[in-house]
């Protein structure tokens, strides 16, 4: 009988779930981890970027609140404090994944880098491990687009971006996604001057457009340059600077960060062995999360999709429930909300408006509520941002984008209308507490309600006051 019931592969949020999850419901569980458990959200990803965001703000913050009537003299960020600060937020989290807290719940913790022997068993460090069902959790490294002359100069990826002890003065940032932007917008708050160089034409493809240019109206104030439409073809090193050219355009930093996408960490795992494939370079899985081979399962990064924190913990609740129970439960990746966090921030759950008239064509309602509108937000001075909400004419809700101080918070509230088939008119008939952010939801939700008075409604009413 093989030792365990469930291994997981990879301590991250995908693995750590899924150990501790199996563990509390009584199964027996071991997790392997080849670096430290708390993977890519703990030590560079979600935790450090939010660290060094905040540090960000705090030095706009101060900068702005002139504006709001209160003089800040002297701001002067100092990058070893604001990097003792991001690694004093990862100690304060580190507890919650240690191997001693897995330990403790019952998980065996296995040091070293995993890879199949047989489908049934693998192999850390010339040990073998026997399990009843294998969740691969491995997660992504960053790509790193193969441009002539970038592997001779110093390169910047999350994987070593917070282990910096300075400030860039010129910093170079390929890529327009979550990762380039919120960097960007943190670098140019701290004093260095930014460019962003995209090959597409697009910043946050999969964002609502509208939010996006206000957004990087927002970035270009600050500070920040976009080259879009710009294919770097070739790098090179002059004395302390990093050189980037496209075509006749040359770009010149002392630091340059690569922010172009993940690649899969699947090649240590020797996946042909165990007969699992891929699809597009993730683990190939189906929508229940199985691989091709009956009990080896994908969670997290990994397989691919939506990669978020909160996405890998789902998946890994979702190969639990399907690995250990008779039921068939598939992921619904249609109500997922995710945040860019940059200031404002931008949230987004459902379909976005162009998604949404290519499904339902003339069903489609759009609903918008400028922050500009709200009295909080106004008061806060955080006017900067809007609410979209995507409805079909019933009120149904199909999609939320917020931008706006908050966003993030603030879409939990679209997620949890939507996920519970609660309509336009549940947010608009709650009471929300004067003055919020919320209101702003509640206010767009209204306009739907308010377009439900048709001629005959409002006749109706007046005959009624009349009669
Ligand atoms: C800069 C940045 C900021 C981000 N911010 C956010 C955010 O604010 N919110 C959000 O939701 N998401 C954010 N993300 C994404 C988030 O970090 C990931 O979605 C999440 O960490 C994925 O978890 P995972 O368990 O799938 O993989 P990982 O956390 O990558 O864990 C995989 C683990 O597997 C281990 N491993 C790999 N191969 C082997 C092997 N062969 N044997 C043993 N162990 C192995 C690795 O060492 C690693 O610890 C951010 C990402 C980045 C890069």
């Amino acid at each position: 009988m093989p030792k365990y019931d469930i291994l997981a592969i990879g301590g991250g949020t995908a693995g750590l779930v899924t150990a501790a999850g199996a563990a509390g419901l009584g199964a027996r569980a071991a997790l392997v981890e080849a670096h430290r458990l708390g993977g890519e959200c703990l030590w560079t990803g979600c935790v450090p970027s939010k660290a060094l965001l905040a540090a960000a703000r705090a030095a706009h913050d101060a900068r702005r609140a002139a504006a709001l009537g209160v003089d800040v003299t002297g701001v002067t960020p100092h990058a070893e404090r604001i990097f003792d600060w991001i690694r004093d937020a990862q100690r304060r989290i580190e507890p919650h994944d240690s191997p001693e807290r897995f330990r403790g719940l019952g998980v065996d913790v296995i040091e070293g880098t995993a890879r199949f022997h047989s489908a049934h068993e693998v192999e850390v460090d010339g040990r073998r491990v026997e399990a009843r069902h294998i969740v691969i959790a491995t997660g992504t490294r960053p790509a790193v687009p193969p441009i002539p002359g970038l592997a001779d100069v110093p390169v910047l990826t999350n994987e070593n971006l917070f282990t910096l002890d300075r400030i860039p003065g010129r910093l170079l940032v390929l890529g327009a996604g979550v990762v380039g932007l919120e960097m960007a917008q943190a670098f140019a708050r701290l004093g260095s001057s930014v460019e962003v160089i995209e090959a597409t034409g697009h910043v946050l493809p999969r964002e609502e457009p509208e939010l996006v240019e206000r957004l990087t109206t927002v970035l270009v104030a600050e500070g920040v340059s976009f080259s879009l439409d710009t294919r770097i073809d070739r790098a090179r090193r002059e004395g302390e600077n990093i050189v980037l050219g496209s075509g006749d355009r040359e770009f010149r930093g002392d630091a340059l960060l690569v922010a172009t996408g993940r690649t899969a960490n699947v090649e240590a795992l020797e996946l042909e062995r165990a007969g699992v494939g891929l699809r597009d370079g993730n683990v190939a899985v189906d929508a229940r999360l199985r691989t091709a081979v009956p009990h080896i399962w994908g969670a997290g990064d990994v397989i691919g999709g939506l990669r978020f924190t909160h996405v890998a913990d789902h998946e890994a609740r979702t190969v639990l429930r399907n690995a250990l129970f008779p039921l068939a439960s598939r992921v619904r990746y249609d109500v997922v909300p995710w945040v860019i966090f940059t200031d404002p921030e931008l949230a987004h759950v459902g379909l976005t408006e162009r998604e949404a008239r290519e499904r339902h064509g003339d069903d489609v309602r759009v609903w918008t509520r400028p922050f500009d509108d709200v009295d909080r937000a106004i008061a806060d001075g955080q006017a900067e941002g809007m609410v979209k909400l995507i409805t079909t004419a019933s009120g149904r809700l199909l999609g939320g984008h917020v931008l706006g101080h908050g966003a993030g918070s603030l879409i939990a509230e679209v997620a949890l209308a939507m996920r519970h088939g609660l309509g336009a008119k549940a947010i608009a008939t709650t009471i929300h507490a004067y003055p919020t952010y919320p209101e702003a939801i509640k206010q767009a939700a209204e306009s739907w309600y308010r377009s439900r008075l048709t001629g005959v409604t409002k006749s109706l009413v007046r005959w009624l006051v009349r009669r």
